[in-house]
Parts: structure tokens; C-alpha cells; sequence
């Protein structure tokens, strides 16, 4: 087929922005297009050349695509870059200075796809030194066959800035329309091979039944299953009947495949970082010996024992140098909580059997490979969901993931099925003013704490109790500090002279009548004892009110 074929199609594209007749053209195109070819023009007419998750990358910039054309038109490299300064785009000053070329090759054949398509591939497969050299070399023969229109999409397409205003959503209509199938059965072909080439290829040569056999497979990375915000953890816990929570680990979503010896680590924008994650790849070495499969986690940073922060692990998957000297500073910790292919695909099997799949096939490894920490919580006992949320935050987590038993895996979608509940990124400092003693095992241990914020004349106003997400020790040390400047008890309650101040996380701040400053605070959970604080610090009613405000 020839290449001219294809540019028809992108000129044409161009010319609607109505989708609806972008689809229609596209449609028709693939329509008429060989099954063999449909792979590579599909995948052209969204303007890439190989996959998203592919590691194969063309490698060519501006500057080595303008030397080639420079070579073909017969006109110095700076007449190229003026060019693409006045039209802003190197594909119109590709057409203008094509049309207006000196040199010309005697006799060219027509381009065909195939032959585009080939000296994109050959590029990619350049590496080295002489790279550069050889990239420019296959440009100008592929360039000086090329009509000026023809050169306006392949320079573009070189660059990966097509520009035709094609996505994925118009494909995906565009193959449905093209061979007759339903479009969830299309989107959900494309949701599990990422490969729109070959779900067009097998649209065409089998139809909707052959879309529905496609299933994903190691090597081919899938959109993740996304979450919804929890509003309360109750009634959703409730309505799943009963919820597996987990601990929300605030780090770097991978999701990791093993085809026999080999090891990919994918992003959530599907790009192989194993190159980054060494150690990464090592733990799962180790504690995931077997062949083809693939999980999910989270990658975190921990130091002594606290997680650090989110831009510290993004800067580390981003490396590509000095990765072993940064892994010896702060090994990462990879935590799985997902299996969607072991020995088969898992994504039809409902959560809590991937997970005992996940169970059975993993060694954990301590601070460096585990499972997200889970619970499973009863509507009867959804106070174990509040505990995990405490625990979580105690320990520099985010927050829980709330998620249903039996949901199977969902791709790409965000739904009702997985949810999550976090702490809000500020905190509030505040004064302990009084306590209730525990029960039983805890009666002489003051285990929730009532906290104050001040107003604008530096009166205290009482915002919330809070139970402690401290571990033993601390706890004991500020319950020993309250109970010595305790100046009233009542029961079990006591009130306090005003001089320990917490850092509070909590998920949410609500108008509360009981409390003295008329807000209060969901789910609060004391990070630390803010010891290097004065009473005249802590925050005021006027921050807690402003918070409540910027989230409603
Ligand atoms: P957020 O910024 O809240 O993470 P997001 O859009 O990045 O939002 P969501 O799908 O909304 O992602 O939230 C789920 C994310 O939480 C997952 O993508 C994953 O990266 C992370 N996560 C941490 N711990 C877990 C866990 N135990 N189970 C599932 N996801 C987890």
C-alpha cells in the first residue's frame, strides 16, 4: 500500500474536527486496509511508530531530523531551522521546503507504508556511537523519495507530534465502526494488550469473537484498576458486604512482569523503568521465584523506619544514572498488593483469591519486599478499619484502600470496587487540655486525648479527642506527662493544664456543635509530639475554619 494512501487519510483527518467524521474517515481507511499492513497503520495513524509500552524509541531529534532534510532539499541546516521557526512546525516547513527543493532524485518508486515503517524500525535499532551518523543517513534515503506532503507526516510522525487530532477514543470508535463490534468489546481488548495494531488486526480477521479471546499476557503491561474516594468507610465497607483494608502506601505504582528469565518493571504511564529499580528487580529474583506472572505494588523509600517522601522515590525510578550509589543511600521498599496473571490470566478472578494467589507465591523479605498489611473488617467491626487507618498514619502511611473481596480486575477503570480514604496533606498542631482513661488492660493509660486549637484572643477552644496511633512507649510517656499536670478528674475523664502539643492528621474537618471551637475533626490520629512547640504556636479556629472552607 502505498504511503500516499495514508497521507490522503491524515489530510483528511485534518480537515473535520467533528469526531464523528474523523471516525468515519478512519474507519473506512481500515476498512480497506490488508490485515497484514493493519498492525503498522493503525498504529501510524495515531502517529507512533511502535507501542506505548515498547522500549524501542526512534531516537531522532529536531536537530538530526533537520540536518537530514537539509541534506535532501540542498540547503544549509540554519535555512531549515529558520524554516521551523517561522511556521512552528516542522512538518509545514518539511511541505514548503520540499516543494521548493533544488535537488531532485531522477527517478524515485512511490513509498509504501512498509517502507516507512521499516526505516522508522531500522533507526530504533541504531545504537552507539555511530548512531547519529546512521539515523541521518537512513532519514535522507527515506526523505528523498518523499512528495512534500509525504515529508510534512513523516518528519512529524519522526518527532512524534503528528498533529492530525487523533486519539485513542477516535481509533477505538473507528475499529468498531470499521469491522462491525461492539465498542466495549473493543475498549475492553484494548484495556488488556495495550496493542491497538493488533487489536485492529484481529478485529478484522476474527471478529468480536477474536477480540474476546484476546486476554492480556506477560510482557504487555495493563491499564492499573483506579480508585474512587471513600465518603465513609461504613456504608462502603457495608455495602460490599464486607471489605478487605489495606495500608496506602504513598509511593510509585508499578506493576511488574516476569516472562520466563525476564523482569519488567512498568509505570502507570507504561514505561519499562527496570533499569531505575536494580533492587527491585532483585526482590522479585528472590521472593518471586517462578515464571510468568504479574503484580502490582507500590514502590516506597524508607528511612528509619519512616517512608520519605513521594518526590524522593519519583526522582529514583526517574534515574538513569548513579542508580547503584543512590540504591546503597536508600534501598527501595517494593510492597505487592495484586495478582493479575499467574500460570493463567487472574483479572476474571474476584480479589480475595489473587490475593491468597499473591500469598502463596511470595517470601517476604523484611524492609525490603512484603504484602500490603490487610484486614478484613465486618460492617459489625468497622472499627478495625478505623484502627488500620491509625496504624497507617502512625506510620507515615497515606491513608487505607477499601476494597471489595469479590471484585474482579478491573483495567483502566475507576469504580466502586477498590476505594480509598486518606489523611488530607495538612495537619494541625494542638494542645492536649484533658483525656479519658481506657478500659480493662488500659484502665490506668489515658488513651484518648482532647485537643485544643486557640482563637483569635489566644483562648483555647476544644476541637476533638483523639486516640493516640502512637506506638506503646510513646503512648505511656505522654499519658505519664498528662495524668502529672492533670487539675480535675471526673471517672474516667480528667482535664489538663495546656502544655503537651500534638501534630493531628485527620481525613477531614466537620462542623461539630460539641466541640467549643464548632468544628471537629474526622478521624484524627496524633502524628507526633511536637516538643520544639509553645502553647502560643499551636493553631488557631481561624486555620481549622479555613480548611473546613477550601474543601467544601
Ligand atoms: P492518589 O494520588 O490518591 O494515589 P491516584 O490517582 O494516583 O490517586 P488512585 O487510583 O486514585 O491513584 O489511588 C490508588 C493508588 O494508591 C494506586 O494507584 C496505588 O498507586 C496506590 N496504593 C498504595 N497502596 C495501595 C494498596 N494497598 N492497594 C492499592 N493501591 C495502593
Amino acid at each position: 500500500m502505498k504511503y500516499k494512501e495514508l497521507v490522503d487519510v491524515y489530510e483528511s483527518l485534518n480537515s473535520t474536527t467533528k469526531r464523528l467524521e474523523k471516525t468515519t474517515i478512519l474507519a473506512e481507511f481500515l476498512k480497506n486496509t490488508d490485515a497484514e499492513i493493519l498492525p503498522i497503520v493503525t498504529l501510524l495513524s495515531l502517529g507512533k511508530v511502535f507501542p506505548t509500552w515498547s522500549e524501542k524509541e526512534m531516537g531522532v531529534g529536531l536537530k538530526i531530523l533537520m540536518k537530514a532534510i537539509s541534506l535532501v532539499v540542498g540547503v544549509s541546516p540554519e535555512a531549515v531551522e529558520d524554516s521551523v521557526r517561522d511556521r512552528g512546525d516542522i512538518g509545514l516547513a518539511s511541505e514548503y521546503l520540499f516543494s521548493n527543493r533544488f535537488q531532485s532524485t531522477l527517478f524515485t518508486m512511490p513509498l509504501t507504508i512498509v517502507k516507512v515503517y521499516n526505516n522508522m524500525e531500522k533507526m530504533a535499532d541504531k545504537s552507539g556511537k555511530k548512531a547519529q551518523g546512521k539515523k541521518i543517513e537512513i532519514l535522507r534515503e527515506l526523505l528523498s523519495s518523499a512528495s512534500p506532503k509525504e515529508a510534512k507526516y513523516i518528519t512529524r510522525t519522526v518527532l512524534e507530534e503528528l498533529r492530525v487530532g487523533l486519539g485513542e477514543g477516535t481509533l477505538k470508535d473507528a475499529i468498531s465502526e470499521a469491522f462491525n463490534i461492539n465498542k466495549e468489546v473493543v475498549e475492553r481488548a484494548m484495556m488488556l494488550t495495550n496493542d491497538p495494531g493488533l487489536v485492529a488486526e484481529v478485529a478484522k480477521e476474527e471478529g468480536e469473537e477474536g477480540l474476546k479471546n484476546l486476554t492480556l499476557i506477560p510482557g504487555k503491561p495493563v491499564k492499573p484498576m483506579l480508585a474512587q474516594l471513600s465518603k465513609s468507610v461504613k456504608d462502603d465497607i457495608k455495602e460490599m458486604g464486607y471489605a478487605l483494608c489495606e495500608v496506602k502506601y504513598d509511593g510509585f505504582r508499578v506493576q511488574i512482569h516476569r516472562i520466563r528469565d525476564e523482569i519488567k518493571v512498568f509505570t502507570r504511564r507504561l514505561d519499562n523503568i527496570k533499569d531505575a529499580v536494580p533492587e527491585i528487580v532483585e526482590y522479585i529474583e528472590n521472593c518471586l521465584p517462578h515464571k510468568d506472572f504479574i503484580v502490582e505494588g507500590e514502590i516506597i523509600a524508607m528511612r528509619e523506619g519512616k517512608p520519605i517522601s513521594f518526590q524522593y522515590v519519583l526522582q529514583r525510578v526517574r534515574r538513569k544514572y548513579e542508580v547503584e550509589r543512590l540504591r546503597l543511600e536508600v534501598p527501595l521498599t517494593l510492597y505487592l498488593f495484586d495478582t493479575l496473571y499467574f500460570e493463567k490470566p487472574l483479572i476474571d478472578t474476584p480479589f480475595e483469591q489473587r490475593r491468597k494467589i499473591l500469598e502463596s507465591i511470595s517470601k517476604i523479605d523484611d524492609g525490603k519486599f512484603g504484602l500490603s498489611t490487610q484486614v478484613k473488617v465486618t460492617p459489625e467491626h468497622t472499627a478495625y478499619a478505623e484502627d488500620l487507618f491509625k496504624l497507617a498514619i502512625e506510620k507515615g502511611h497515606e491513608g487505607i484502600m477499601i476494597k471489595d473481596p469479590h471484585a474482579p480486575y478491573m483495567p483502566g477503570i475507576r469504580g466502586k470496587k477498590m476505594l480509598k480514604f486518606k489523611a488530607t496533606p495538612e495537619t494541625l498542631d494542638l494542645v492536649i487540655v484533658g483525656g479519658i482513661y481506657g478500659r480493662g488492660r488500659r484502665a490506668n493509660l489515658i488513651g484518648s486525648y482532647l485537643v485544643a486549637a486557640q482563637d483569635g484572643t489566644g483562648a483555647l477552644k476544644t476541637i476533638a479527642h483523639t486516640a493516640t496511633g502512637l506506638d506503646d512507649n510513646t503512648l505511656l510517656e505522654l499519658s505519664n506527662k498528662v495524668e502529672s499536670s492533670i487539675i480535675e478528674k471526673k471517672g474516667r475523664k480528667v482535664k489538663s493544664e495546656p502544655e503537651i502539643i500534638l501534630e493531628v492528621a485527620f481525613s477531614e474537618i466537620v462542623k461539630s456543635p460539641e466541640y467549643e471551637g464548632g468544628y471537629s475533626l474526622r478521624f484524627p490520629v496524633v502524628k507526633r509530639i511536637r516538643e520544639d512547640l509553645s502553647i502560643e504556636d499551636i493553631d488557631t479556629v481561624e486555620r481549622v475554619e479555613s480548611i473546613f472552607k477550601s474543601k467544601s
